[in-house]
């Protein structure tokens, strides 16, 4: 058994398990400093209320862009709970085809999210970016000067050319087992240097074996990162862990 104490996991829907206490534990048990990204605001208070009793897991306030068509009205809510955290996600945009008719209301409503992030200052936003890359930098850019905000991109899915624009921003790549198993992706790695890699799992959406990955499983992320770089596992861990202390100032 490959020790987990240490790994992070900056990206997971622990809501969204059959039992929310059980995975908010079991991701604290492993010891993965793990960030409970959430869909919508209303299920903040209790993520935020289960990931104070430990000591490795935190809650992020999100407002998912795939649920804008219907929720639009909830960045009201979202403005509320934003001073009782320190970090936002899931957030962003969408332009695929399901989602591609709210993409007017997903920019509404993530302009909001970055002008009040960076009003406030020293906010962490984890950010969906699917066929949506440019967008999405477009208003960073735009939006969240680098000094008033860190920019986590998770799942990137853009070109060459838009991950360099997006470290010219200061923005990190959270990076899952599923990009790492793809030849279009670990190509894009290669533009990444280490010292804006964090790992995640997106679990429950990804698969580990036969069943949705957990925090845990963000071992096999790190032991591949570790062949893509060349390094052993426990090297990747302690460079993610300096990125993220270095994100998180
Ligand atoms: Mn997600």
């Amino acid at each position: 058994m490959i020790a987990t104490t240490g790994l992070v996991d900056f990206h997971c829907h622990l809501d969204l398990y059959p039992d929310h206490a059980w995975a908010v534990q079991s991701a604290d048990v492993a010891g993965v400093f793990t960030l409970a990204v959430t869909t919508t605001p209303r299920a903040w208070s209790r993520n935020h209320e289960l990931a104070q009793g430990t000591r490795h897991v935190r809650a992020a306030l999100g407002l998912h862009p795939q649920l804008v068509a219907e929720r639009e009205r909830e960045i009201d809510l979202w403005e509320c709970y934003l001073p009782e955290t320190r970090y936002v996600g899931e957030v962003g945009l969408d332009g695929s085809p399901g989602f591609f008719e709210s993409l007017n209301a997903q920019k509404r409503v993530f302009r909001r999210v970055l002008e009040n992030c960076a009003q406030a200052g020293g906010k962490i936003l984890t950010v969906h970016s699917l066929r949506s890359v440019k967008a999405v930098l477009d208003l960073i850019e735009a939006h969240l000067p680098p000094e008033r905000g860190g920019i986590v991109l998770h799942w990137f899915t853009g070109t060459k050319n838009e991950a360099r624009r997006a470290l010219d921003l200061g923005c990190y790549f959270s990076i899952n087992a599923a990009m790492l198993n793809s030849d279009k992706h670990t190509a894009l790695l290669q533009g990444i240097p280490l010292h804006r890699i964090l790992t995640e799992t997106d679990g429950p959406f990804t698969r580990t074996g036969d069943r949705p990955s957990q925090p845990a499983d963000v071992k096999l992320v790190t032991a591949l990162l570790g062949r893509f770089y060349g390094l052993c596992m426990a090297d990747i861990a302690s460079h993610v862990r300096d990125n993220l202390r270095v994100l998180l100032g």
